[in-house]
């Protein structure tokens, strides 16, 4: 079965929000062979208990009242570029989290929500080439042996992290990094 397609998450594998599971999703019952593995607010437990279409048709946010990113973290609480009310209403109810140190935060840019690319370390930052390690630098405000230092520690699965996105309207690559 394919996964549903995710504008705003587009490979929620890769970052494994979403991973394969046995689970029965506690939305619509049944064993899809997936399960979400991010964060989740709403009043009931939900951790790794939703499948990805409950998510992608809205169904989980409906049933649950449960949202899979805080809305006010989309735009970094006004930090960033402000997005329509159904841009935030697409990401954080039809559109998979995904788990950081400190309360997530998602990248706006052009008045739109970007596309979460990933968690990412030095390597993956290097790997994904300049623009990436610039959007990230740009991000934090470090310069030159404190920013070499930061860089050297930023590790995908440790801390500090970074988290990456893409702008769906211009390309451009940004986003943030937290540490635990
Ligand atoms: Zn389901
Ligand atoms: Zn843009």
């Amino acid at each position: 079965m394919k996964l549903p397609i995710f504008k705003y998450h587009p490979d929620p594998i890769a970052t494994e929000s979403i991973i394969e599971s046995d689970e029965a999703c506690l939305c619509c019952g049944q064993v899809k062979g997936y399960i979400y593995s991010g964060p989740v607010y709403a009043e009931e437990e939900l951790a790794e208990a939703i499948c990805p279409w409950c998510i992608a048709d809205g169904s989980a946010h409906k049933k649950f009242d449960a949202a899979f990113t805080d809305e006010a973290g989309i735009g970094a609480y006004g930090k960033w570029g402000s997005v329509p009310d159904l841009v935030v209403e697409e990401v954080a109810y039809r559109t998979p989290g995904f788990s950081g140190w400190q309360q997530e935060r998602w990248w706006t840019h052009c008045g739109d929500a970007a596309a979460f690319v990933g968690r990412a370390g030095r390597k993956e930052l290097f790997a994904m080439g300049e623009e990436a390690v610039l959007a990230i630098q740009n991000s934090i405000g470090l310069v030159g042996e404190d920013w070499n230092r930061f860089l050297q520690a930023l590790d995908k699965d440790g801390s500090p992290t970074a988290y990456l996105f893409k702008c769906l309207k211009c390309g451009e690559l940004g986003g943030y990094q937290d540490c635990n």
